[in-house]
């Protein structure tokens, strides 16, 4: 109680500053604003705290204003928004780990799950040799049954690669088109979302996939089963990557609603803002 007493009194000149900044914005007509006062004298519940981790927290891992707008709000009113986000946080913890160039995965990470791709399922694959971890092939199957009950075929086309696959397949693009134009569109080993084994590419891993069934299918339907699109059109800045239509994680259907919610559908937003709230201790100033 005492630490929580000690945070909470740390913390309330930033959740201060936040609700001052907040009323500004304010219509004239609206209902007044609780003053800094009264904010002092609100009882330490778990939504305040969830509201204040919230806050640091988007700060820390830089999301955007009208996004963190948002999350601030959401958090304020409490549930469901602190049910979605335990709910994101639960799971394998490779589901939401972030995997990007500034974020590789632990050295010598290779899942121990993975399963084969295979003929006779719901999907087809475009090689013989494709693996994911188990619980995302059985997704990957139930997305598929759903397709094609659509009419829409999805073809695997790139799964699971290992650290060394990715250092091949990596060089060869700097050999063929250069590292500039090599790192848009695939990652240094260590750092790509395939290594995890939650990875997929669709189709034909190039631009014309957004344009086919599969492609217009994917966008509308996949978040219902957990998948996300990884690197989408506009966000290269943020993401690190050009648009691949093709590349879609698997995040499980918790974080992939959680995205969808609070996120703007965007993958890489999410993780950093999880990563962050993972990371994120608040000093014990009685320790
Ligand atoms: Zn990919």
């Amino acid at each position: 109680m005492l630490k929580k007493m000690a945070l909470l009194v740390c913390l309330l000149p930033l959740f201060s500053c936040i609700k001052a900044n907040s009323s500004h914005k304010t219509d004239a007509g609206d209902a007044p604003q609780k003053t800094g006062v009264e904010t002092q004298k609100a009882p330490v519940t778990e939504a305040n705290e969830i509201l204040l981790k919230a806050e640091r927290v988007l700060q820390k891992a830089g999301i955007p204003a009208d996004i963190a707008k948002t999350i601030v709000e959401a958090a304020r009113s409490g549930h469901p928004f602190i049910d979605d986000l335990n709910a994101a946080l639960k799971g394998d913890p490779y589901l939401r780990f972030l995997v990007d160039k500034q974020h590789p995965l632990p050295h010598g990470y290779e899942p121990d799950d993975l399963v084969p791709l295979v003929q006779g399922k719901s999907y087809r694959i475009g090689r013989n040799d494709l693996r994911l971890r188990g619980f995302a092939e059985a997704s990957l199957e139930e997305m598929a049954k759903a397709a094609k009950a659509d009419g829409v075929t999805l073809l695997a086309s790139s799964s699971y690669r290992s650290y060394d696959y990715q250092t091949t397949v990596y060089n060869r693009n700097v050999r063929e088109m250069g590292k500039e134009a090599a790192d848009r569109e695939s990652a240094p080993p260590g750092c790509s979302q395939h290594q995890t084994g939650l990875a997929l590419d669709f189709g034909s891993i190039d631009d014309t996939f957004a344009e086919t069934k599969a492609g217009k299918w994917l966008p509308a339907h996949a978040s219902g089963f957990g998948w996300s699109l990884s690197f989408p059109n506009g966000y290269e800045s943020v993401t690190g990557y050009r648009w691949e239509s093709w590349h879609y994680r698997y995040v499980g259907v918790p974080l992939a609603h959680f995205i969808d919610s609070y996120f703007n559908g965007i993958q890489q937003y999410a993780l950093q803002f999880l990563h962050e709230w993972e990371q994120d201790r608040a000093t014990p100033v009685d320790a």
